[in-house]
């Protein structure tokens, strides 16, 4: 921990750290690299999954000259309708990859992260954002719609690998074949590649036929999900901020998407099991309103005016001692999914897909399973720290009482009114992390 302040390590949200370095992210890609990179295009490289871990891995990828392929099991590449914010860190990336200016349309700007308490609505903790990211990180703090981030890389993939992309695609199996690997489908016939990447998610069968069976571990809490346009919620419209609203064993979070014109609605709540067969179930209007009776009403309008909330149970799973076997590897959920209390697994899943592209560069085939190794090593620590950090920050984030609260956020409180440098600093081993150059 930093020996300057009394802060306490996980209090600062989304985002908090001990390292104070301030190293910037180096270009990781020219888009025009990829004739440089060309040289690779006898490789092939199979991805299991579609999602925003999958697609940038298969642009990362391709921009480093390697054949790539994607296998997704959904009929049409889509996202449910749930916003996400891609901290600096991930917009870097995003950007060198070409990927950001497709992007922009759709991108709110958060003026700040805030904390509230959700009863009362009192401030607690405000870090600025708008503006300051980009001056501190080099890039900006953005949020959106999940379905505009997934079409903006699928766009961007298409553009390099015009059919790369194959739905309804289901893996069943990966197995280890010389220098390579073979994916084999419910009703396709069956694939081979000197590399196989496991991007599919929490339950990944890919982790499974790797590494054995091992099953995600329930949290003990459950995420309401809704998104809403602005202009129905009158009024009572959440703060154009990351808002994080706290509460008894529950917590909230409102942010904007497509362009500010929507808002976006995560209800976190404990519930000590979750006994439904899958972990996105429809709920029902009235048990959201339950869960939070007597909140600010701009989280109560909300709901009351939903049209459709969803509920999903949270997992995780703990850190692994290696994410690939031979020429097959992990990368995103698959491999390290984690808590959202940090914003952050889907930006940890870009970063991993840039780390792995950057070993593979110019790999030669009989290097592979090593260069994996070294791209799990380069990975590992800064995962499982975003995984312990969001962990903790959950817990946080549902003390309630007025003793409790005084005892986390004060010192924060004070600290960014006082130096709000400080506080920021506090976030630069995440949001200015360096990356390799390729
Ligand atoms: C409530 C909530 C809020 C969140 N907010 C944020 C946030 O603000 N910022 C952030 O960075 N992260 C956030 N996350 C985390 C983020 O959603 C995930 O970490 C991210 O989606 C992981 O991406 P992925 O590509 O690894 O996996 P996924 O998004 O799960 O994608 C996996 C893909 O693989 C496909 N697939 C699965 N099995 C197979 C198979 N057998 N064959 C073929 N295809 C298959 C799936 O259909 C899917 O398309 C949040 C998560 C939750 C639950």
């Amino acid at each position: 921990m930093d020996q300057r302040t009394c802060i306490q390590e996980p209090v600062i949200s989304m985002l908090v750290g001990f390292s104070t370095s301030t190293a910037h992210v180096t270009k990781i890609f020219n888009i025009n690299d990829i004739r440089a990179g060309d040289r690779n295009l006898n490789l092939k490289a199979i991805i299991v999954g579609g999602g925003v871990g999958g697609l940038t891995a298969a642009i990362c990828l391709r921009l480093t000259g390697w054949d790539v392929h994607v296998y997704e099991k959904a009929t049409k590449i889509s996202e449910t309708g749930a916003g996400i914010q891609i901290s600096p860190n991930g917009i870097k990336i995003l950007d060198e990859i070409g990927v950001l200016p497709l992007l922009e349309e759709t991108l709110f700007e958060p003026d700040a992260i805030e904390i509230r308490n959700g009863l009362s609505g009192r401030q607690l903790i405000n870090l600025p954002m708008g503006g300051y990211a980009q001056a501190r990180w080099n890039a900006r703090y953005v949020q959106i719609h999940r379905a505009d981030l997934v079409n903006g890389l699928r766009s961007r993939l298409m553009h390099l690998a015009p059919s790369s992309i194959t739905t309804n695609a289901e893996v069943i199996s990966v197995m280890h074949s010389p220098l390579g690997g073979v994916v084999t489908f419910t009703s396709h016939p069956e694939q081979q590649a000197n590399l196989v990447i496991g991007a599919d998610g929490i339950r990944s069968v890919v982790r499974q036929k790797i590494l054995g069976q091992d099953r995600p571990q329930f949290t003990g809490n459950m995420a309401w999900r809704t998104t809403i346009d602005i202009d129905k919620l009158g009024d009572l419209v959440p703060p154009p901020t990351g808002c994080i609203w706290t509460g008894k064993k529950k917590h909230a979070v409102t942010t904007r998407i497509r362009a500010g014109q929507m808002v976006n609605f995560v209800g976190i709540v404990e519930q000590p099991t979750w006994q439904e067969e899958g972990w996105l179930i429809k709920g029902c209007k009235e048990d959201a309103l339950l869960d939070f009776k007597g909140w600010d009403p701009r989280i109560t309008n909300l709901i009351e005016n939903a049209v459709e909330l969803n509920r999903w149970g949270l997992f995780e799973r703990n850190p692994l001692a290696k994410w690939h076997v031979g020429h097959i590897a992990l990368l995103g959920d698959a491999a390290h999914a984690m808590l959202p209390s940090m914003a952050q697994g889907a930006v940890q899943s870009i970063e991993d897909a840039c780390v792995l592209a950057s070993v593979l560069k110019s790999c030669p085939k009989n290097k592979i399973s090593d260069q994996l190794g070294k791209y799990f090593r380069k990975r590992i620590a800064r995962t499982s720290k975003v995984q312990r950090i969001s962990k903790r920050n959950l817990r946080l984030f549902h003390k309630a009482t007025a003793l409790s609260q005084l005892t986390w956020y004060g010192p924060i409180w004070i600290a960014g009114k006082t130096i709000p440098t400080i506080v920021q600093g506090r976030l630069d081993w995440l949001y200015d992390a360096e990356f390799p150059l390729l």
